[in-house]
């Protein structure tokens, strides 16, 4: 029953990560979304209202959200009381606004579950990938302590595109095959620059060769996630060193990576690798968590996918789908990653965060 849910926020609500987001709550077992926040020219209007020009979604926006009144993010004095947590994806002109923005809601007793780069390199924040380093959920009794934070709390989710190759690289360590080298270039999605994002012009018929921040982004934020808990929060791991190339390509959804990997000792056959991939399960699975992909890695053996129209959607886009793995002349092998940028990449990831978080017993 929806009285024994928990009751969430949505911050950034009209952009389209947080249309993302209604479309994927609407029927969430576990989280009722009370409240929409956005920017203060959307502030006091219906939700429809709010987005009538600019709702991305290929349904319609829900009944129950669509009268809802967009708060002003920061409008402090009107937040629900009785607010579980919220999601955040607001985008704002300066990181440190962002960065602000959320600690205040986590001093409000308001824990923050974000997708947001402003807070990613903090080493008492942890930054999730739900199959990866669900076990950094560890640092929030440090960061609670640090920042004077009662019930309040910040977990963050990486860049949009990391999943479709470390969660193979990842698997490929579980299972004592350890990558110590990548090269990786991305072929990023329009939706990933937002709402309305780059201009028709210079996306159609074209490859942007650069986006801003985002190769610093796809080097450093694997070497937090590898990362261990030390005694001042996160240490970053600095056994893998990698290399980024980012563009920006006239795709709608779905972020796709070429990845070449030298492995630190032992190399594994190929079938070996396919099958650690095929076979891979995290707590997200174990837990049967309600966003939680299936097989979080899908092996496709056809010489022509991944293809994001094709693939991007598998297991309700929370999956990593991998092909054309191959040797590599240079490193050792090379193969192609797929992710949803919009769904594992940002709303659904984000969500599957926060059903550890609640599983965990951090929202009690
Ligand atoms: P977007 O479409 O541009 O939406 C931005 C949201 O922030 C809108 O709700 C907007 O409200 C609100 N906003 C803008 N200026 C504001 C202000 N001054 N005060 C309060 N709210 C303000 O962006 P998006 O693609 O959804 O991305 C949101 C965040 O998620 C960004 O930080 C982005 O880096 C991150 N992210 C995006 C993706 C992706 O694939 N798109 C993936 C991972 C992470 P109005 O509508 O009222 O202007």
């Amino acid at each position: 029953m929806s009285s024994q849910k928990l009751k969430i926020g949505i911050l950034g609500a009209t952009g389209i990560v947080g249309q993302n987001y209604i479309k994927l709550l609407i029927n969430h077992p576990w989280f009722d979304i009370v409240d929409l926040a956005a920017s203060p020219n959307s502030a006091g209007k219906s939700y429809e209202e709010a987005v009538k020009d600019k709702w991305q979604m290929s349904t319609n926006i829900p009944e129950k959200i669509k009268g809802l009144i967009v708060r002003d993010v920061q409008d402090y004095k009107n937040l629900p009381s009785d607010l579980d947590f919220v999601f955040s994806a607001v985008n704002m002109p300066s990181k440190d606004q962002i960065k602000e923005v959320e600690l205040n809601y986590a001093k409000n007793d308001i824990p923050v579950v974000s997708n947001n780069s402003a807070h990613r390199s903090s080493p008492d924040i942890p930054m999730i990938i739900g199959e990866i380093n669900h076990n950094h959920t560890d640092v929030i009794g440090f960061q609670k302590k640090l920042r004077g934070l009662s019930k309040g709390f910040i977990v963050v989710k990486p860049n949009c595109s990391i999943q479709s190759y470390m969660t193979p690289i990842y698997a490929l360590k579980e299972a004592g095959y350890e990558v110590n080298k990548l090269i990786v270039t991305t072929l990023q999605a329009v939706s990933g620059a937002g709402y309305p994002g780059v201009s028709s012009l210079d996306m159609i018929d074209n490859i942007v060769p650069y986006i801003g921040n985002e190769e610093e982004k796809t080097e450093n934020e694997p070497l937090k996630i590898f990362g261990t808990i030390g005694e001042n929060g996160i240490i970053n791991n600095t056994s893998i060193e990698i290399s980024a190339t980012c563009t920006r390509v006239p795709v709608n959804d779905g972020h796709t990576a070429c990845a070449s990997i030298k492995f630190k000792d032992k190399i594994p056959e190929r079938d070996e690798i396919i099958d650690i991939w095929t076979n891979f399960k995290s707590l997200p699975q174990k837990l049967n968590l309600p966003f939680a992909p299936i097989q979080p890695i899908i092996y496709l053996d056809k010489i022509d996918r991944p293809q994001p129209k094709k693939d991007r959607d598998n297991d309700k886009g929370m999956a990593v789908t991998v092909g054309r793995l191959r040797k590599d002349n240079i490193f050792d092998y090379k193969f192609i990653g797929l992710s949803h940028n919009t769904i594992r990449g940002a709303a659904g990831g984000a969500i599957l965060n926060a059903e550890i978080l609640k599983v965990r017993g951090f929202f009690e």
